[in-house]
């Protein structure tokens, strides 16, 4: 039984999924006006996370990411540029997927950009309007909080207590200082689109509700994104799309927590950034995983290069169990498992309740990863070359297993490099001496395509590796 800790009731509950062994899955996605950083990363590889440890469980998850490829940073920098809002967009997409995918991320069921989604936008805003939750003020459509009752049930304020304590700009077209925009006018120089209320754009609140309705239905499992869009962002998702649909928006609300820098969250506005790119070139994508899925996804995370290298020096313990496995494997002359083997099979089995339980329990990653290591450590000391290939075969799924859903220790070992070079190092030395130049060329060739190159010197041939 799967428990998520749900921020709308701010207690941990069992999940129930709306449809027998399915999750509809909403995550708020990226602005795609520059490179993201290890904070964004965070959150993306949280509910990466999420995602395939429900598919490990046997369930079948549609998982919605989007764009937000309209709002006013992606106009801004799209004019420094001196290119297109699409143009930029385009761009950063394809740098998003290209880091993404090197972090390991499985792509979305469907990744959908906010402009593919203007003409049902604009219905939602008139069907809004048409029930009286919003209204138009010279080509601006605002919803009017003060209409939807329950405005305020997720971040648990009411409207009173966030007016309080809300830092906000006095708006003369605004009926009440809470209510927020849904479309927005053009402004000179601003792509825009045609609507009953002028040409214009949606606002970044309605994107996600509307996508989230046309891709997965009225009500979803489960909504997510970092805790830092609770308030307003995911506040006025539930407002919109509960005001038109009249029924529960998401039954269960995920909110990753931040990645900060000397304990101030890591952002662009602050420049205290690392891009996910700039650390994937020092640091392999499992270790940023294992890093940042090392603490529970509600804690804070302070990222740091000493991190990096400890998650690394974890890494390296956990593969030398693996490959030490892979080597008994093949060296092991017993197949089967004898009968006091056997019981020792049961008792790693149950590893695999504790990892569950861990995992069910709120995708506890930091204790699923401590029991890798109990596992781990058992194995180390328990299986050598006197045990069967039966029992060796058994703990090595066993770590992979466990490693899947949070991509990590899926790394196959490079067989015995060294040895395979040095042994056509050799070949080819002996093919110069015999003159046969064609063998030594193709040997060069096919060392190459290992990425290893040579460098004849006065001591020898050297090789060395290139990435
Ligand atoms: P943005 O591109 O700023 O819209 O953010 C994309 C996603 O990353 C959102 O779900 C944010 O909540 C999340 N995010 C932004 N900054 C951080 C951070 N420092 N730590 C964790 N998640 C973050
Ligand atoms: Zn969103």
């Amino acid at each position: 039984m799967i428990k998520i800790y749900n921020t709308l009731t701010k207690k941990k509950e069992e999940f129930k999924p709306l449809v027998h062994g399915e999750v509809k899955m909403y995550v708020c996605g990226p602005t795609v006006y520059n490179f993201f950083h290890i904070g964004n990363a965070r959150t993306f590889i949280v509910f990466d996370t999420i995602r395939k440890y429900f598919e490990y469980r046997g369930y079948e998850v549609k998982f919605i990411q989007n764009f937000t490829d309209i709002d006013d940073k992606m106009i801004n920098k799209a004019n420094d540029e001196g290119i297109t809002v699409k143009e930029l967009g385009d761009r950063y997409i394809s740098e998003y997927y290209e880091d993404a995918d090197n972090l390991l991320i499985k792509r979305a069921t469907v990744n959908p950009r906010a402009t593919e989604f203007i003409k049902p936008i604009i219905e939602f805003v008139e069907e809004l309007i048409n029930k009286g939750f919003a209204y138009e003020v010279n080509g601006d459509v605002y919803f009017s909080t003060k209409k939807f009752e329950e405005y305020g049930k997720l971040s648990g304020q009411n409207l009173d207590d966030l007016q309080a304590g809300a830092r906000i700009n006095i708006d003369e077209r605004k009926n009440d200082p809470m209510d927020f925009a849904v479309w927005k006018a053009q402004k000179p120089g601003e792509p825009a689109w045609e609507s009953p209320w002028g040409m214009g754009r949606p606002g970044w609140h309605i994107e996600c509700s509307c996508m989230a309705h046309d891709l997965l239905g009225e009500t979803i499992d489960i909504h997510a994104g970092g805790s830092d869009l609770v308030f307003p962002h995911h506040e006025n998702e539930i407002a919109q799309s509960e005001a038109r649909n009249g029924k529960q928006f998401a039954n269960y609300w995920i909110h990753g927590a931040f990645v900060n820098v000397n304990n101030q969250k890591m952002s662009k506005s602050l420049n205290n950034f690392f891009t996910a790119r700039e650390v994937l070139e020092k640091y392999d994508a499992e270790i940023i995983r294992f890093l940042l899925l090392s603490g529970h996804y509600r804690t804070q995370l302070n990222f740091s290069e000493e991190l990096l290298d400890s998650a690394k020096a974890s890494m390296e313990r956990l593969y030398n169990a693996i490959y030490n496995l892979e080597s008994l494997e093949k060296e092991v002359r017993i197949e089967q498992c004898t009968e006091g083997e056997k019981e020792y099979i049961e008792q790693l089995a149950s590893y695999r309740e504790k990892y569950i339980e861990k995992m069910d329990d709120d995708f506890n990653t930091a204790d699923a990863i401590s029991v890798i290591f109990d596992l781990v450590r058992d194995t180390n000391s328990n299986i050598n070359g006197e045990s069967s290939k039966e029992v060796v075969k058994f703990a090595l799924g066993l770590i992979r297993e466990f490693g899947r859903p949070l991509s990590i220790l899926q790394k196959v070992k490079e067989d015995n490099l060294e040895d395979e070079i040095e042994k056509l190092i050799e070949q080819r030395q002996q093919a110069r001496k015999n003159r046969d130049w064609a063998l030594s060329d193709k040997i060069r060739d096919e060392l190459k395509s290992k990425n290893i190159v040579l460098e004849d010197t006065p001591q020898g041939v050297r090789w060395k590796k290139i990435d």
